[in-house]
């Protein structure tokens, strides 16, 4: 942890869960909603949904729909009214200005595949980790950017990081260090990008402590920089294993009946998966019935596993 202070998380403030709703959730999701759930709960917090519908071509209001009956069908509550994301467009709006206006913003044409060929050059990415920008559009001189602009082809804004190195310490993980790359804050297509509307989000929204699946771990330092950029208060952070397929990979749904409704399907009720869950994460024995009082009771953050659990098929 960096010595100065300014990283001192804001304990005490509301836990969360943000699902994106591109699908309905699976067996993965649903355990790391759970987990935040205990974790808020058991700290006597509030807990929050948030809808990260800022994907205007993937998001479905039914899938919404369907992702909160599935919560609630587990017997997961939360405070106050569901906020989407899509409805704070002109916070996220402000936190860009503000960030353009200490002028470490720049336009970005690159594609994702220009992206990939150059960050897989030799040296190309910086050392800052896979998929790391590498900072072409940050050298373009004044007067191939505005060729580009007359281009009219559409720009993603990027942050110029600086090359920094963040450091910040994870319930689970502990000490987690990396390089920040120049990373999106604005898309191509005039949305807020994911790294930008969340900080803005989890601040606005008082966020205490911030748990998601641990394949968000790497993205996290670049969310740190921006709180520091921003003046934001800093959420502590729990990244919690996630489920994985037979074949190694995130769970999904090409790996068969990974949703509650595939899972009524196969006789089994919301319990039942709840029963799962627990054991995975060593909350329950095996064939025992549990409620959510119960898991409160056992709960206990430094015991959790810190692997991720394979889901084969059947909980
Ligand atoms: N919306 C993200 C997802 O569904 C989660 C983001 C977060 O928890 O910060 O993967």
């Amino acid at each position: 942890m960096p010595s100065d202070g300014r990283f001192a998380p804001s304990l005490g403030g509301a836990g969360r869960f943000a699902p994106s709703p591109t699908g309905p959730l699976h067996l993965g999701n649903l355990r790391t909603a759970l987990l935040a759930w205990l974790f808020a709960r058991s700290a006597g917090a509030h807990f929050l949904l948030r809808i990260e519908d800022l994907d205007p071509g993937r998001s479905r209001r039914e899938h919404e729909a369907g992702q909160l009956a599935d919560l609630a069908a587990l017997g997961l509550d939360w405070d106050g009214p569901v906020v989407r994301q899509s409805q704070r467009r002109e916070r996220h709006r402000a936190a860009l200005e503000a960030l353009r206006a200490s002028g470490r913003v720049y336009p970005c044409w690159c594609t994702r595949a220009e992206i990939r060929e150059a960050a897989s050059a030799p040296h190309g990415a910086g050392g800052a980790g896979s998929g790391a920008y590498p900072g072409t559009c940050r050298r373009l001189t004044a007067a191939q950017r505005a060729e580009r602009e007359r281009s009219g082809s559409p720009r993603a804004l990027r942050l110029d990081a600086g090359g920094e190195r963040i450091a910040f310490a994870d319930r689970l993980h502990g000490t987690v260090e990396a390089a920040v790359d120049d990373l999106v804050l604005w898309r191509g297509d005039d949305t807020p990008a994911y790294n930008l509307a969340v900080v803005v989000d989890d601040a606005d929204q008082r966020i205490g402590e911030v748990v998601r699946g641990d394949d968000l771990l790497d993205t996290t330092p670049r969310q740190l920089l921006l709180q520091r950029l921003l003046g934001l208060e800093q959420p502590a952070y729990a990244h919690v294993p996630l489920v994985l397929g037979p074949d190694g990979a995130r769970l999904a749904k090409r790996h068969g009946a990974v949703t509650l409704a595939d899972r009524a399907a196969h006789g089994e009720a919301p319990a039942d998966v709840l029963a799962w869950m627990a054991r995975s994460l060593g909350l329950a024995r095996a064939g025992e019935r549990v409620e959510l009082p119960l898991l409160l009771e056992r709960f206990d953050p430094d015991a959790l596993p810190r692997a991720a659990t394979t889901f084969r098929g059947s909980p």
